[in-house]
């Protein structure tokens, strides 16, 4: 079921999600998704997948989950966005859907002349309990006569998960799958970055180069969810990382994956550890200074150089932007909402720049994801000051929640917006997905340049708000 449905969830869950109800009024005994702070699972498994050389992301399910997600993608990065499914219906929900997972696969080979075919799972087929590998294992042998192109397979049940959970089982499945050969020492360095958006895999090869790395970033989106406009349709665009890149991750000389909460998940990062004895850095998303600092050390220490002149004196000015905006923003309350990780690095952020988050909270439930906000606030945010953390929270909740908590400023993607408009409080989009603005892909989030930009939209924001606020209209504040 899509989150455009604004009541997904009924029941009656007694004692259920604790940790939303502290310091706040009883609530009825039932409870709702209400406006879900998450999406489903098997769409960050396509997104995933839309980054990989050559792929075509295929979802075991009805067409309607293909439709939404097709809709919901489009949107925010305004390209083109196939993605097959193997159209299942009322009869395949009772024989299976074997029959069609076939079909759709030789339909794939034929009209898009796929090299790898990246299948997710929806509600529906997990729920009947389609033994997918054991589908694909027929498939490869009913068709050995063809050329077969790669097939990667998720488990994604959207209702044991977000879509967070969708896009890192999609990039563990496709090295699981794909890396399986030890390749001799190539030079490269392995980086998986979660889901950030075009803009910043573009700058994330930009750093890479400029140490001297020869990145392989697994999924690369920069291009395929962000290309040039073209006189013919491309049916699968170009760009992503290529299957040969792919499979000799298995020689790079570490690998960085992007992320607090991935500590308690079997990660890509994990495999290739497990699998080749590679090491992995596995760090915060380098969202704000001192998370971007962390990066740049793990690059130095993987590749025994200094943090090029050009990066230290993006650095350099970042600080010195930091003393000139503390004035506009210190002391500012926020609410800060969204993917975990993407949260987790804006709470950095927001702290070390002088603005409280008052409230934390994400749709997900992550395991560490309180204890990486206390420690990403910690030495800044200290004590009292710490802001409350709801995770497994729909808008329902962080609504009721933040509305006593007077929040100045909202961080977060689009459906913060209804709070932002109700409140006449500032709204700086973040993450995914945006709607309702232009340049979604191309939103600058992480490292010192992605600090600059978001520091210079959060403080042209309040500006923006005191002026428009002023009987007088300030032009020179
Ligand atoms: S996979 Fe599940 S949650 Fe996602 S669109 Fe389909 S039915 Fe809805």
């Amino acid at each position: 079921m899509s989150d455009n449905n604004p009541v997904t969830v009924v029941e009656s869950r007694p004692g259920a999600l604790d940790t939303r109800v502290s310091a706040r009024k009883a609530r009825p005994s039932y409870v709702s998704t209400t406006n879900a702070c998450k999406l489903c699972t098997p769409i960050g498994a396509a997104l995933a997948f839309r980054g990989i050389e050559g792929c075509v992301p295929f979802l075991h399910g009805s067409q309607g989950c293909a439709t939404y997600m097709r809709r919901y993608i489009i949107s925010h990065f305004r390209e083109p966005m196939d993605i097959a499914s193997s159209s299942l219906g009322e009869k395949h929900a009772i024989y299976g859907g074997g029959p069609n997972l076939k079909k759709g696969i030789l339909n794939v080979m034929g009209k898009y002349g796929a090299k790898i075919v990246g299948v997710a799972t929806t509600c529906l087929t997990e729920t009947i309990g389609d033994d997918v590998p054991m589908i694909l294992k027929e498939f490869r042998r009913e068709f050995s006569d063809l050329a077969l192109p790669h097939i990667v397979f998720a488990s994604t049940p959207s209702y044991s998960g977000t879509h967070m959970e969708g896009w890192h089982a999609a990039v563990r499945a496709t090295v699981e799958q794909l890396v399986t050969d030890k390749v001799s020492e190539n030079g490269t360095v392995n980086i998986m970055p979660g889901f950030v958006s075009p803009a910043d895999i573009r700058y994330l090869k930009e750093i890479a180069t400029d140490f001297g790395i020869r990145p392989t970033i697994l999924p690369d989106i920069s291009e395929t969810l962000d290309g040039q406009a073209l006189e013919d349709y491309e049916t699968i665009p170009s760009g992503g990382t290529s299957l040969e890149a792919i499979r000799e991750m298995s020689g790079a000389s570490a690998s960085i994956e992007f992320g607090r909460t991935l500590s308690c998940l079997e990660t890509a990062g994990n495999v290739l550890k497990k699998r080749f004895d590679m090491p992995l850095y596995q760090i915060g998303m380098p969202i704000g200074l001192r998370e971007t600092d962390r990066f740049f050390q793990a690059l130095e220490a993987i590749t025994g150089r200094e943090t090029p002149q050009l990066h230290q004196m993006e650095r350099g000015r970042l600080v010195d932007a930091y003393i000139d905006g503390h004035k506009y923003v210190s002391g500012l309350k926020a609410v800060v909402y969204g993917e975990a990780d993407l949260v987790i690095g804006l709470t950095s952020f927001l702290v070390e720049i002088g603005i409280r988050p008052v409230l934390v909270a994400t749709g997900s439930k992550d395991k560490v994801f309180k204890q990486a906000i206390e420690e990403v606030c910690k030495g800044i945010a200290l004590g009292a000051s710490l802001p409350a953390i709801r995770e497994g929270v729909d808008f329902f909740d962080i609504a009721e929640e933040a509305e006593g908590l007077k929040p100045d400023i909202l961080v977060g993607h689009a459906k913060g917006y209804k709070m932002a408009r109700e409140w006449n409080i500032p709204l700086v989009r973040a993450g995914f997905p945006n709607h309702d603005r232009f340049g979604g892909q191309r939103i600058l989030h992480l490292g010192y340049r992605g600090a600059q930009s978001l520091l210079d939209r959060i403080i042209n924001a309040i500006i923006e708000k005191k002026q428009a606020d002023s009987p007088i209209g300030y032009w020179y504040i």
